[in-house]
Formats: C-alpha cells, sequence, structure tokens
C-alpha cells in the first residue's frame, strides 16, 4: 500500500488530471467527498486528503509515503528530513514582497504582514533589510490597506488580487509551484514500487507541459 498525501484548493484541482494520466484513479471525488482517507481503483494506493501545511509533516514522519506540496510550504518549513525528487509544474505562482502604489517612504523599519515569517525573516536578512514580522494566517492583502504593515509577502499569480487591494509588487522572493516530496524511509522499503509512481507523475508532468506550451 502507498500512502500520498495531498491539500485540497489548487493543489488538488491541478494534481487530479497529473495523477489520473499517471494511473492514479480515486475511487470518490477528493474534493467533494468528505472522506479525509480515499482509496485508488486499484487499492494499492489511497489518497490523504489534509491541510497544505500539514503535507510536509505527513511524510516526514512516514504516515504518508508520498506528498504533493506547495514549494512556498517547503520553504518555511525549511530543514525538512525528506526527499523532493520531482517538479509537477502545478499551482504555478510567485513569492513577492507587495506594498501600496501611493506610499514611497517607509519608516526604519517596515511592518511585513505574512504567513510565511521564516521565509520572508530569511530573505530580509540575507539583503541586510531590518523589519518588523507581523504573523498573519490569511487575507494579507488588507494588512497594508488599514495600516497594519507597510508591506506583505505573499503568493501572486494573475495579480488581481493585489491590484483589486491597491497594492503593487515591489521585489520577487521565488518563483512557486507544487513538488512530490518522498519519505526517505519509504524509499528503502518500497523503493520499486515508489520508483515507478515518480517515473509515472514525472511522465505525466513532461506530457503536461508539453501540451500546455503547445497551447501557447
Ligand atoms: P491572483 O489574484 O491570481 O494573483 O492570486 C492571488 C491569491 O491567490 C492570493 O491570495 C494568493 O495567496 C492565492 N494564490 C495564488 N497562487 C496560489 C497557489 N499556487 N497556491 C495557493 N494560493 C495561491
Amino acid at each position: 500500500m502507498i500512502t500520498l498525501a495531498i491539500s485540497k484548493g489548487r493543489i488538488l484541482e491541478e494534481a487530479l488530471p497529473l495523477l489520473s494520466r499517471a494511473g492514479i484513479e480515486p475511487e470518490e471525488d477528493p474534493r467533494s467527498s468528505r472522506k479525509l482517507v480515499i482509496p485508488v481503483d486499484d487499492r494499492e494506493f489511497r489518497l490523504l486528503v489534509i491541510r497544505a501545511q500539514d503535507v510536509p509533516i505527513y511524510v516526514e514522519h512516514g504516515a504518508a509515503d508520498l506528498g504533493i506540496a506547495g514549494k512556498d510550504v517547503l520553504l518555511e518549513q525549511g530543514s525538512l528530513n525528506l526527499y523532493e525528487p520531482l517538479d509537477l509544474g502545478i499551482a504555478r505562482c510567485r513569492m513577492v514582497v507587495a506594498g501600496r502604489q501611493d506610499r514611497s517612504s517607509h519608516g526604519k523599519r517596515p511592518r511585513v504582514g505574512t504567513k510565511y515569517a521564516e521565509t520572508t525573516r530569511r530573505f530580509f536578512a540575507k539583503r541586510g533589510t531590518q523589519v518588523e514580522i507581523i504573523p498573519l494566517s490569511g487575507s494579507m492583502e488588507l494588512a497594508p490597506q488599514v495600516g497594519l504593515t507597510d508591506w506583505i509577502v505573499d503568493l501572486v499569480d494573475t495579480g488581481n488580487t493585489l491590484r483589486a487591494n491597491g497594492l503593487v509588487v515591489l521585489d520577487h522572493i521565488a518563483d512557486i509551484s507544487s513538488r512530490l516530496v518522498v519519505n526517505k524511509g519509504s524509499m528503502k522499503m518500497k523503493h520499486s514500487a515508489i520508483g515507478a509512481v515518480i517515473d509515472r507523475l514525472a511522465a505525466a508532468a513532461s506530457a503536461a507541459a508539453v501540451q500546455a506550451a503547445a497551447r501557447g
């Protein structure tokens, strides 16, 4: 039995066609099912549907052999003891610093709202910029509008959410996409089965990339 952990939302939406291409067909639609453990047709596989931040934790501890996790979450959680063999090329976006267009000067020590406190700390430390980090858990775009923070660090895809809230990108931190992560023990103990899944997912991801390039 191979267990794959995945989170609901954009990652699940974009991963389902890839999983299907790789021959992994859930018995129920995980987008609508309330089950947290979803068997896969061949019964040798199952999906765990959990919070995005929890995917690396389940995989690191071996509660799941494999996981699909956003690079944003992997960066934030830092030195995880797991393998990251494959960029699946899905749920792509950018992690950026954003702020208000109409505010050019900031205080001595700008305040930055984010749910990526660790990544933000590392980014500004590398720059030698002193900032105060305000940990937030969502709707970061609100913080500069009400004067809670000068800047935010958040994910941006189309830029519509920033625009709608009068914010602009000030700096680029990282390109983000979903990665396949693998428990180190599973890689040893279930080497051929896990290797076969990685190969199938790699082929599915490159076929999807070719198709996307052809569409322009
Ligand atoms: P957009 O308006 O298209 O730039 O999307 C921005 C909003 O969607 C922000 O609230 C982001 O946190 C969220 N978002 C964008 N891309 C992703 C992603 N790949 N995974 C999770 N959330 C995302």
